[in-house]
């Protein structure tokens, strides 16, 4: 029996995986939920999978969720330190990742410390502060399994195998809803639209990193940080049928590939039962629906982003960090129709040229950095084309 903190229970992951949790009762237990501000949802789940404690990071919903709760025995917190202190408990043997964003990285951090085994969403964590993460992994022998389809099925390529003998990984990526599109087209896009992802249901900010492909670009640094890679070591491929999930490359030159329906439920499964591989009675995969399998190269040119985290992985220091703050805020502001789509690369590189270049930073840099970038990605958005009008 796996005691469960679902951290982010209430969003695309988190919903995801308490289905996976509701299907093998006798697997998984809930310790922990933990939600922002959607107190309808995690009230309801709290009645559902009665776990020990929730957590709502958001103060303002702290009584809402406290009075519905209250003829039951959960205890209620609110605020981030809160949900600091629950991962860290004895009774909490696996942390589900599964917050967005930056705001995610101080109760992984936590889990980490007090030596919890992590299934790890938050792509953010590794993007902003990779090098100190798996630091702390190490020492406090955390083990960090990822949720994220493409480096789960990596994960699961090098089972059995030697680190030293890996070339290299190939990160699959579908190209989201406007592949093959160029800048002219992409001037016009509305959030609306790059919300709809070809093959894949997920978070609306994701979404929209898979529309400019920061997805990958952040894929690229989580994949060096996950598994030790040097930067030249990770390439992409858009293979837009999603089958694949991602390859490694050995030193023999074999090639091995995990493959399966695009459905998040399948990493977030594997992550939470590892090393057990469980059984489900999802729609499984039939290649006489995918008579043809495509691979092409990525367009940098017109998906800037991917170009950009390019160049932040080889920078190193608190480049990631600095992009990552500058796209949650553009994102969330194309969200909103306040940017558009081809202005977010724009103001991404802009912000990087402002925030000062720190070679090796510590968690406060990462702070500051984070900080100090959303204030300059905030004075461009309000400068945007779109605000004018
Ligand atoms: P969602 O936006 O659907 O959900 C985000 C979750 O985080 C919600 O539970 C939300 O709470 C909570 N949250 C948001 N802001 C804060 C905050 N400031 N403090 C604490 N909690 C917060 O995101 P996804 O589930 O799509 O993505 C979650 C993570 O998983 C991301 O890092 C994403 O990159 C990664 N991921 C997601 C995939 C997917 O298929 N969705 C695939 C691979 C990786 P509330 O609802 O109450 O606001
Ligand atoms: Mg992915």
């Amino acid at each position: 029996m796996k005691r469960l903190a679902i951290l982010g229970s209430t969003g695309s992951v988190g919903t995801q995986a308490l289905e996976v949790v509701a299907a093998h009762p006798d697997l998984f237990e809930v310790e922990v939920l933990s939600a922002h501000s959607n107190a309808t949802l995690l009230i309801e789940q709290a009645r559902k999978f009665k776990p020990n404690a929730v957590v709502v990071t958001d103060e303002t919903k702290y009584k809402e969720v406290k009075d519905a709760l209250l003829m039951l025995p959960i205890k209620v917190f609110a605020g981030q330190q809160a949900l600091c202190d629950v991962v860290r408990w004895e009774s909490v043997d696996t942390v589900l990742g599964a917050i967005l964003g930056f705001a995610g990285l101080q109760s992984v951090l936590a889990a980490i410390e007090a030596g919890k085994r992590i299934a790890l969403a938050n792509k953010e964590t590794l993007v902003v502060a990779g090098e100190l993460v798996m630091q702390k992994a190490i020492e406090n022998k955390a083990l960090i399994i990822p949720v994220d389809s493409e480096h789960s099925a990596i994960f699961q390529c090098l089972v059995g195998e030697d680190m030293d003998t890996v070339e290299k990984m190939i990160l699959t990526a579908s190209g989201g809803p406007f592949l093959g599109r160029k800048p002219n087209y992409l001037v016009n896009v509305k959030a609306s639209h790059a919300l709809q992802h070809p093959n894949w249901s997920m978070g609306a900010k994701i979404s929209i990193d898979s529309a400019t492909l920061m997805n990958k670009g952040l894929e690229i640094i989580e994949a060096k940080w996950l598994f030790g890679l040097q930067n030249d070591q990770i390439d992409v491929v858009i293979h837009s049928q999603s089958v694949i999930h991602s390859m490694v490359q050995f030193t023999d030159g074999s090639i091995k590939a995990q493959m399966g329906l695009p459905d998040m439920k399948l990493p977030i499964q594997y992550a939470l039962a590892f090393p057990q591989r469980i059984h489900n009675n999802y729609k499984r995969l039939d290649f006489k629906d995918f008579p043809k399998l495509t691979f092409e190269p990525a367009d940098y040119k017109t998906f800037r982003n991917l170009a950009i985290a390019k160049e932040v992985l080889y920078k190193g220091g608190n480049a990631a960090c600095v992009m990552n703050a500058a796209n949650e805020m553009v994102v969330h502001a194309f969200l909103q129709n306040k940017v558009g789509f081809l202005e977010m690369s724009d103001m991404i590189e802009k912000t990087l040229e402002q925030v000062p270049f720190i070679e090796h930073p510590g968690l406060d840099d990462y702070k500051e950095s984070d900080a100090e970038a959303r204030v300059f990605a905030t004075e461009f958005i309000k400068k945007s084309q779109l605000s004018i009008y």
